[in-house]
């Protein structure tokens, strides 16, 4: 992903807040701001060390997403190669993103969005893990280290979003990226692999109009701007995990 598709992303997403809020943006010069965070993920060196200089997040729209968000997870698949276990029965099957659907009691709307790893702050997976493989990198992204993960599965009970899932079986044709191993723990990495290659992750690609992405700790990125003008929501804000994930319109 070169840095004008990135722009091209954002200001997709920027004019598609639409009404009063795509005017707040633009009457603000919002749109060169964002022209100016283009680079904000470029290509990681491999000899420089991860740094908590950035921190990663994605503000989603769910209004702007017709299908609830269904292509973002197709996406995720594709780019993981999750759930195409042999003999697993669905419900067992492993996976990185769900689409969930969510029922207001009083009134009957619904809507659906899609609920990844939300990349917690301070996640309860990793304070639960007895072998350090649940771990959150110093920019923000929560992954498993498929290597020393032996599968007590703490984290996944420790999760408040039923973000992880186990793989019960062997695998085959594994993505090179995106190594992963029977008996261990599955999560939304953020597609690190992407972001460490200055590339944007494969659902925020698959939902350009819907999903803005980058640097949480840069007031003036993109993704710090949209949610200063149209609000970030966490998912159960009141864990108080301040989540890298949020949401616009639940
Ligand atoms: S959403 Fe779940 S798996 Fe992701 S960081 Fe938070 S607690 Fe950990
Ligand atoms: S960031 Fe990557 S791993 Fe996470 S849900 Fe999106 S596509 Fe899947």
């Amino acid at each position: 992903m070169n840095q004008n598709r990135v722009y091209e992303y954002r200001r997709n997403f920027i004019m598609s807040l639409g009404g009063v809020a795509a005017v707040g943006v633009i009457g603000s010069g919002f749109v060169l701001q964002t022209a100016s965070a283009a680079g904000e993920i470029a290509a990681k060196p491999a000899d420089q060390p991860v740094t908590n200089a950035k921190r990663w997040g994605m503000l989603i729209d769910v209004t702007k997403l017709t299908d609830g968000g269904a292509a973002m997870v197709a996406a995720c698949k594709q780019e993981h190669g999750w759930g195409d276990e042999m003999h697993s029965a669905d419900a067992q099957k492993a996976h990185w993103s769900r689409v969930v659907k969510v029922t207001d009691k009083l009134t009957q709307n619904s809507f659906s969005l899609p609920v990844m790893c939300q990349h917690c702050e301070k996640p309860p997976c990793v304070d639960v893990c007895p072998t350090g493989a649940s771990m959150k990198r110093a920019d923000g992204i929560v992954q498993v280290n498929k290597h020393i993960c032996i599968g007590c599965r703490y984290c996944m009970m420790a999760c408040p979003y039923k973000a992880r899932s186990f793989v019960h079986e062997p695998l085959q044709d594994q993505k090179p990226h995106s190594p992963r191993g029977m008996g261990t723990v599955e999560s939304c990495n953020m597609c690190v692999h992407r972001i460490d290659e200055g590339r944007l992750p494969a659902c925020v690609e698959a939902a350009p109009d819907a999903v803005i992405f980058g640097d949480l700790n840069d007031p003036n990125s993109a993704v710090s701007q949209a949610m200063k003008t149209v609000g970030g929501k966490q998912i159960r804000a009141d864990l108080g995990l301040n989540t890298g994930v949020r949401y616009h319109g639940i």
